[in-house]
Order: structure tokens, then sequence, then C-alpha cells
């Protein structure tokens, strides 16, 4: 039997990466969007199937996380085995200035969608899209066991719906976890994330397009992973015998000036010379360093990150400098050997 799964996010950095390799799994996917008066689906353009074809295995369903009685109305058409819920404002920085949206899509959003499960009586996996943001000032490395402490508007909304996700699990027994994913990045990570900023200003500079880029706090320490890897992850989490949440991470501490050395570095360039700082882009509070111990999911779900941030800059920083090339046109990275056989 063709296994169904329902993509929240689909058209955003992890939903496409996990879009194809559910597809290569063989899965029926369909996935939600959203109604946008520019073209939003860059990402998963390539992906696209003629719904016409008897053959075709991915769809499409406009949506919003805020519209509780159209997503119950969509499960109960698709009646998905497995839901990944990844949509949400997603932007830590933009959530100092939108904390009310915020909390409506990524925490709300959650409960939302696992509330129509129950009214649609579904039995299905949920996965839910929580984050490394929730330890906030929790002293590094951070596991299951490190208990939250936020300190930014999406963090605390991921909280909520991670230990709202914990309780759909415990309460009605649902199969419901949550993969508390550090940093992952791509050549597809949205243009305002600070290594994706960081890697298309380099492409730029080195192209003559431009000379500076602005930055904010450059001794904030992350653990940045490949997001391809991260989303084999998701889908293991929900293949296990028992729902559980685990840490993905790669346990290696990056700070923001390293990555922005290695890749200014990696292009030839001297990365003092073109960067400043501005400090509109420091936030109100930081979170301390973020470094996560995967142990859990190694142990129970043999996953473990294979790329590290030093070749993740120069994926991302090469990637750019392709995109250049095509600028103007549709272009989508495809990473070597993805997705996996
Ligand atoms: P993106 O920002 O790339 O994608 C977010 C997706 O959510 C997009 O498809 C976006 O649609 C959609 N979306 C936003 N608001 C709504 C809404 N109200 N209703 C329906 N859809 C909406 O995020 P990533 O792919 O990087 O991350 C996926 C998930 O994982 C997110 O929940 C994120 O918070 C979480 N996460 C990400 C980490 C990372 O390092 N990437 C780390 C830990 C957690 P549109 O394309 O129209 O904007």
């Amino acid at each position: 039997m063709t296994r169904r799964a329902l993509i929240t996010g689909i058209t955003g950095q992890d939903g496409s990466y996990l879009a194809e390799l559910l597809l290569a799994k063989g899965y029926e996917v369909h996935g939600l969007r959203r109604r946008a008066s520019t073209f939003n689906s860059a990402r998963v353009e390539h992906l696209y199937q003629d719904p016409h074809d008897p053959e075709t295995r991915l769809f499409f369903h406009y949506a919003d996380l805020t519209d509780e009685s159209r997503i119950v109305r969509l499960l109960r058409r698709i009646q998905p085995d497995e839901i990944y819920n990844l949509a949400g404002q997603s932007h830590v920085g933009v959530s100092f200035d939108e904390p009310e949206y915020t909390g409506d899509t990524v925490g709300l959003g959650a409960v939302r969608l696992m509330e129509a499960i129950r009214t649609a009586e579904l039995d299905c996996r949920y996965y839910q899209a929580s984050s490394s943001a929730m330890y906030g000032t929790a002293p590094a490395p951070q596991s299951e066991d490190t208990a939250f402490r936020p300190t930014s508007p999406y963090g605390a909304a991921k909280a909520y719906a991670h230990w709202q996700t914990g309780i759909y699990r415990q309460g009605y027994g649902m199969f419901a976890v949550s993969g508390i994913l550090f940093n992952h990045e791509s050549p597809r990570r949205g243009e305002t994330f600070v290594t994706r900023k960081v890697s298309r200003a380099v492409a730029r500079i080195q192209a003559g397009l431009a000379d500076y880029l602005y930055m904010g706090n450059l001794d904030a320490v992350r653990d940045w992973g490949y997001a391809p890897e991260y989303v084999e992850g998701m889908w293991r989490m929900l293949q296990a015998d028992q729902p559980r949440d685990y840490v993905l991470a790669t346990g290696q501490s990056y700070s923001v000036r390293d990555f922005v050395v290695a890749a200014f570095e990696h292009a030839g360039l001297d990365w003092e010379k073109h960067v400043r700082i501005d400090e509109r882009y420091l936030r109100p509070t930081e979170p301390s360093a973020l470094i996560g111990d995967a142990t859990r999911a190694e142990a129970e779900l043999g996953w473990k990150a294979q790329v590290h941030t030093d070749q993740l800059v120069q994926i991302m920083v090469d990637a750019d400098a392709a995109a250049l090339e095509h600028e103007g046109k549709p272009w989508v990275d495809r990473p070597r050997n993805w997705p996996p056989a």
C-alpha cells in the first residue's frame, strides 16, 4: 500500500527536501501551501507533477495553519499516515517584531493540527518541528533532558508546541514526536537567515556585485548542520517503534564569526575588508551557546550528522556563486547522492 504523508511548510527549506525524500521512498505526498500574491513555491517547482496524470504522487493544497476548519477538512480528505508539521513563522529576529503572529502559527498552529487529527479521528503519526531555540540560556551541550529557557518569542512558541505534542502523546495515545533540531542550513535556506545571508553576500562580493556585508552579533555560537540529513532524521523518528523526542545536531560549535571567516576564505577574500557591524541586527535577548548532544538519535535511530559546518560553508558559498549565473531563472540545488537510495 502506498503510504501517504502530509507536509505543512512544504514550500520551505526543510519541506522541499522532505518532499524529495518521501517521493523517492514511494510515498504519496501532500503539501500545504499558502496563497500569496507572489510566486512562493520556487523550492518545490522542480517536483511539480501534473495532477491529471494518474501516476502523480505529489499534491498541493492551499491552507494556512491559522485556519482550523480548513485543516480538518483537508485531513478528512487526505487521510495521511504521517503528518510533518514544518510550517510557521520561523525567523527568530522577526519573532521580536511579530510575537503574536509567531505564537499563533508556531505555537497554536501545532495545537490546531493535533486537534484536527482528533476531530477527523485519524490514526496517523505526527512530527513536530521543535527547535534548539527552546533551550535559550540553558547550558551547552543541550540534550533531550535539558530544561528549556527560551530567549525569544519564537523559542517560547516552539516550547509551547513542544509541550503540547508531549501532552497529546501521553493524554491521547497519539504517535506524536518532536524533533529538537539544531540549526540546519543549505543553499535553500531563506535569504534573511544568517548563514545564507553570509554565503549570498560572499558570492556577490566575489562577483563584484557588492562591497559589504552588514552583520549583527558575530559572537553567537551555534551548531550548524546540513538540512537534507536532518529531514532524513525526521522521517526516521516517525518509523521508530515507540514515539520519542530526539535532538538532531552535529555536536560541533561554531561562532557566527567563524562562519563568516570560513566563507570569505573559501572565496579567497579578506573578511575584514568587507564585513561591517550594523546594530540594527542585534536582538533584544540572545541565547547562549547552542550546541546539541544527539547521542540518543545515534543510538536509537542510527542517525548521525555527516556534513559538518566547514563543509556546509563551502556547499553554500559554491551554490550561491553558481546561482548568480542563473539570476532571474528558476534554479534549485541538487545535492550529491540525494535523496539517499
Ligand atoms: P522555512 O521558513 O524555510 O519554511 C517555513 C514554511 O512554513 C514555509 O513553507 C512557509 O510558507 C510556511 N508557513 C509560514 N507560515 C505559515 C502559515 N501561517 N500557514 C501555513 N504555512 C506557513 O523554515 P525551515 O524549512 O527552515 O524549517 C522548517 C520548520 O523547522 C520550521 O517550523 C522551523 O521553525 C523549524 N526549525 C528549523 C530549523 C532550521 O535550522 N532550519 C531549526 C529548528 C527548527 P511560505 O513559503 O509561503 O512562506
